[in-house]
């Protein structure tokens, strides 16, 4: 009845109810029911590759390289790790008996949390989307998914994918902009797994909030790259490359910007335009011509960039690389800037793009203190040599996750929790964190029938009493 009253009106009301018994039914679901779950969306996924490679391409001309590797690779290994997983992570966790507990025993029982609400961006938007749904699954969890508006095509191919695999009241799609979000969220879900802007998390968060539904937040921001005196230039240069690059910088956990020692900073900054040439423009073509270079989603992002770099060179900001920005082909160049200052907008907002601000710094201490003054971001990096500055870098800021010697990689690694904190994100995903962002953690307690430990404990309370429970302060 609560429910009803709460969602009335609401165009998604009888979807919703339709996966309540799903939810309770799945409760009882063994390690194989979830599997096989997922092996039907792998073999999906195996036999329609090429359908995902031209729906991205259509979308914003992503390479099918890229496709494979930071698309459809991500979303099989989350399958193949979670199949080979799923029956240890499942099984309730024994855990040890305090001597205040003398006689019971106890376990965390891992249930799954019930119907959940996962919404998605657009730039990583096959990956984004089904990867949290692999967790929810292997959880044990039915879920209505909200996949990005800005990318018609992949989005229309995942709501193909689900309604092939599963009835409405496992699995649905529903397909739609901010309003459709914003009438799924209405609706009183047990988990909302939301992926995409700050911003955006707030909203999600505050309408969580009205219904105490528990959130995992992935979101974004500014992931700093330090570079040290001694870091190996060229090696960081094209590591930086490789990661601010890939999808034009779309990237939730691109380098944002480089903070760079001073002494290193003129050999860096020429082996920066190296590696952008080495790997976008081998045959002196022109970068433009590259096929490896995915184009920016939408009109919107590629005025937003271009304003981002207008702003920054009107301010003072000195042009080091490229600039070219088409908007025929959507295409921004990717381009080096240095001199940025705080009040330029670039220094404030998440990029999103492939423009790549260097920054000088002096000493270790005032880098990392632009780094603190900042949002926590989603990720850090730090490129040196040298172990006792690692460990400064690493002890002295805070972020989701933290790279040493390389940037992005993490995102791959099936063992690692994935997400931000704070401003950057709330709670953790990817395989086991993954699964325990669906799973409610219930503590069960086994106590046993007639006289034990706890009933020396009732009223009423005389001297012995008092005595026990001075012990127990005491000595437990
Ligand atoms: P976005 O926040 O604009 O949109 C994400 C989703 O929210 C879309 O499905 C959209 O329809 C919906 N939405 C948009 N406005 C809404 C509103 N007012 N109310 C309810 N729902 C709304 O993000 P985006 O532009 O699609 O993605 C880019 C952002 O996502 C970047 O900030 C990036 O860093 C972040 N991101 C984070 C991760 C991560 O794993 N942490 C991964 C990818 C992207």
């Amino acid at each position: 009845m609560m429910e009803l009253e709460l969602i009335g009106g609401n165009p998604y009301v009888g979807l919703f109810e339709s996966q309540l018994q799903t939810s309770i039914e799945w409760r009882k679901s063994t390690a194989e029911d979830r599997i096989d779950r997922l092996k039907r969306i792998r073999s999906w996924i195996n036999k329609n590759q090429k359908e995902i490679r031209e729906a991205l391409w259509n979308d914003f001309r992503k390479p099918e390289v890229e496709t494979d590797l930071s698309e459809i690779f991500p979303v099989t290994s989350e399958i193949n790790h979670t199949i080979k997983n799923l029956k240890s992570w499942m099984k309730a966790k024994s855990i040890s008996t305090p001597l205040s507990m003398l006689g019971t025993n106890s376990k965390i029982k891992f249930e799954p949390k019930g119907r959940a609400l996962i919404i998605s961006p657009w730039n990583y938007p096959f990956n984004l989307a089904v990867g949290p749904l692999v967790s929810a699954l292997a959880a044990g969890c039915p879920v209505i998914l909200k996949p990005s508006e800005l990318t018609p095509h992949t989005s229309s191919l995942i709501e193909r994918m689900i309604s092939e695999i599963f009835p409405n009241h496992e699995v649905a799609t529903i397909l739609g902009g901010v309003e459709t979000s914003q009438e799924l969220l209405k609706l009183p879900f047990d988990h909302i797994f939301f992926t995409g802007s700050t911003q955006v998390g707030k909203i999600v968060m505050g309408n969580a909030a009205k219904n105490l539904i528990s959130v995992t937040l992935e979101l974004g921001g500014k992931s700093p790259a330090i570079v040290t005196e001694n870091a190996d230039i060229t090696d960081t240069a094209k590591k930086l490359i490789y990661g601010k690059l890939l999808n034009s910088g779309q990237t939730c956990v691109a380098p944002d910007y480089a903070l760079v020692h001073e002494s290193i900073y003129e050999r860096f900054l020429d082996e920066l335009i190296i590696a952008i040439r080495e790997m976008y423009d081998p045959n002196y073509k022109g970068i433009i011509e590259s096929p490896d270079l995915a184009r920016i989603v939408n009109d919107r992002h590629f005025e937003r960039l271009e304003g981002l770099l207008k702003d920054a060179i009107s301010k003072g900001a000195k042009l080091e690389f490229g600039g070219e920005c088409n908007p025929h082909h959507r295409y921004v160049e990717p381009t080096l800037i240095s001199g940025i200052s705080e009040e330029m907008n670039i220094s404030q907002e998440e990029i999103f793009g492939p423009i790549f601000p260097i920054i000088v710094y002096s000493d270790l201490e005032k880098a990392i203190y632009y780094i603190n003054k900042k949002p926590k971001p989603l990720a850090l990096y730090v490129f040196s040599q040298n172990k006792g500055e690692v460990n400064q870098v690493l002890e002295e800021t805070s972020s989701g996750n933290a790279v040493v010697n390389d940037c992005v990689l993490h995102f791959l690694h099936p063992n690692l929790p994935f997400g931000g904190v704070n401003h950057s994100g709330i709670g953790k995903s990817h395989g086991y964190f993954g699964f325990l962002a669906f799973s409610n953690e219930k503590g069960v307690l086994h106590q046993r029938v007639g006289l034990n430990n706890a009933t020396l404990l009732r009223p009423p309370y005389g001297v012995k009493t008092r005595q026990i429970i001075k012990s127990l302060i005491k000595w437990l």
